[in-house]
């Protein structure tokens, strides 16, 4: 099996919505991204927790398999992250922020990390994204993902960042404002001139759009009635996609179609429950049984 590397925050998340308040959950972009990516390919992670991190969530970890030799322990509080979701799960405020540990991270990978062949740059600083990237040696595909906060804060590492990437990972409202384009379309062709070969945009609950130089692929959204915390979708979505990449060992277009599908089959999941709780209980059933439905949802016969 091909292992993935994943990088990105790891979280001590509060998140509100109108119905519920939870402290202190275990989360982060590389949190969900491993676990969700642990269904289809084994894991290595690489990221930093103070010294206050439960050991129940390290045992989580541990739970899925994902390798903890490039997760450095520092003295010192973890990152936090809390954030309040309005009526429309859509719109998210974060209500504050702690870096703490991550302040002062220097990723150093251990040595049997530096030849995984796929990488997973979940959402960080994109200086902290190269950095990993650098000590890896000859990669076979690089998916990354990024925020608002960094094309607004740090532009210029983007632009270093994505030529030396396969794959970009944003939403809709990012890929807006990092083009400065209202056209989804035009904004995904600027970011392939950019450097990469692929761009996925995701649109929340409507489902996302794979673009290539000459691929394009529209995803549908699960109708879901149940949403309990959107929290970590798009890592899931990412996380997956990428591990079931990993798994096949192939990025032709239809393996890609495949993995935009199981990313969104296990963004689905996530948002059903608080935290990592319902990709706690998932099953690879479940996630065989909804990527059916995916495709039962979209097919339709030309007359
Ligand atoms: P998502 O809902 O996919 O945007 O990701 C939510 C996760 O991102 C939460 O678990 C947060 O801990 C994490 N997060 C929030 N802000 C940041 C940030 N500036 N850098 C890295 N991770 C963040």
């Amino acid at each position: 099996m091909n292992p993935l590397l994943i990088t990105g925050s790891i979280a001590l998340d509060s998140v509100k919505t109108p119905i519920e308040e939870h402290h202190d959950m275990l989360g982060g972009s590389a949190s969900y991204a491993a676990v969700a990516a642990s269904f289809f390919t084994p894991v290595n992670l690489v990221g930093i927790v103070g010294s206050d991190f439960p050991p129940a969530y390290r045992d989580l970890y541990r739970h899925y398999n994902i390798d903890l030799a490039g997760l450095e322990v520092a003295d010192g509080k973890t990152f936090r992250w809390s954030g309040e979701y309005e009526w429309d799960l859509n719109n998210r405020r974060t209500l504050s922020i702690a870096l703490n540990v991550f302040e002062t991270f220097e990723p150093k990978l251990p040595l049997p990390y530096r030849d995984t062949p796929y990488v997973f740059l979940a959402n960080i600083a994109p200086a902290l994204q190269l950095h990993v990237l650098a000590q890896v040696s000859a990669p076979r595909f690089i998916v990354a993902d990024t925020m608002d906060l960094w094309i607004e804060t740090t532009r210029d590492d983007l632009m270093t960042l994505l030529p030396k990437i396969d794959c970009l990972v944003l939403n809709d409202s990012e890929t807006r404002e990092f083009t400065r384009e209202t056209s989804l379309v035009k904004g995904a062709r600027k970011i392939l001139d950019w450097g990469p070969k692929y761009v996925v945009v995701k649109k929340g609950e409507h489902g996302c759009l794979l673009f290539g130089r000459d691929l394009f692929f529209s995803a549908p959204a699960y109708p879901l009635e149940d949403i309990h915390d959107p929290t970590g979708a798009g890592d899931c979505f990412a996380g997956a996609m990428a591990g079931y990449l990993a798994k096949e060992d192939r990025v032709d277009h239809d393996t890609l179609r495949r993995a935009v599908i199981y990313g969104s089959a296990l963004a689905s999941f996530n948002v059903e429950a608080f935290s990592l709780g319902r990709l706690q209980t998932l099953t690879p059933q479940d996630i065989e049984e909804r990527y059916r439905l995916f495709k039962q949802m979209s097919h339709f016969e030309a007359t």
